[in-house]
């Protein structure tokens, strides 16, 4: 007899008498552009793009910054990149209160400083070697974000990595809409090495590294897949991680137990 293919969903639905319409199974809501005219593009100037390459390239964790943000219709422009003081471990980054009071101070003493005030309408941060997926962390801050300036009409939100991949978001606050993923258009990095030596700067002298034990492991989002013995080591090398949690990590890994999430130890 000839087998026949069955679509799962009708073989699911079919033989129920319906009673009233319902959303079908594992329809979820989305919404769709349909001019591709319409998508928001994101470009960055040159310095933008190379200050946010050199700052994850240079920094072995995660690192954050502000960023300046023109808004012409669907068009939005990166102008700039600034880093207050933080607090971060190689999967989380938070600006101090003290930081953003700082780095407000800094850009108040000139008329360009001024200006990115009021555009400072964009975070960014690396999230290293790692995917650059939304962690429950980032949502969290994201929402703060969003509250904080509720009487915008737009914020942007970056998420980079060592490999270069980009996972941008623009938030139109007056719509109440998010575009995850818009057209990104960004200028050649002429010079590579150009912002490196300022972003080892800014390295050196605004992020506070906070090493990761057994108490506060379990608040990172990480996916211990993901994670090789390099990358361990490296996170050892620089005292990210104790050497506890390194060797509990690592026989975990080794007998196989896998992690969807880490647990709290
Ligand atoms: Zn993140």
């Amino acid at each position: 007899m000839k087998k026949q293919r069955v679509n799962y969903f009708l073989q699911r639905r079919v033989p129920i008498e319906p009673d009233g319409f319902v959303r079908p199974i594992r329809a979820v809501p989305h919404a769709m552009f349909l001019d591709k005219e319409l998508i928001p593009t994101i470009r960055m100037t040159e310095q933008a793009h190379g200050k946010m390459m050199a700052l994850i390239q240079e920094c072995p964790i995660e690192i954050g910054w502000l960023s300046s943000c023109e808004r012409d219709g669907g068009e939005f422009l990166i102008n700039d990149v600034f880093v207050p003081h933080q607090e971060c471990t190689m999967a989380s980054t938070r600006i101090t209160k003290d930081g953003m009071a700082n780095l407000l101070n800094e850009l108040r003493a000139n008329e360009a400083g001024k200006e990115a005030i009021r555009t400072l309408l964009c975070w960014g941060h690396s999230h290293v070697e790692m995917e650059v997926f939304a962690s429950s962390i980032d949502e969290h801050q994201t929402e703060k974000l969003l509250i904080e300036h509720r009487k915008q009409d737009h914020y942007i939100r970056l998420i980079g990595n060592k490999r270069g991949d980009m996972f941008a978001s623009v938030y139109f606050l007056d719509q109440k809409i998010v575009v995850h993923h818009p057209n990104l258009l960004l200028p050649k990095i002429e010079n590579t090495n150009r912002w490196m030596e300022w972003a080892k700067q800014e390295i050196a002298g605004k992020v506070a590294q906070e090493t990761i034990s057994f108490e506060n492991f379990g608040e990172l989002e990480l996916n211990l897949n993901e994670v090789n013995r390099k990358t361990l080591d490296s996170w050892l090398k620089a005292k990210l991680i104790s050497h506890e949690l390194y060797d509990d990590i690592l026989n975990e890994k080794e007998a196989g137990v896998v992690h969807e999430k880490p647990r709290r130890f």
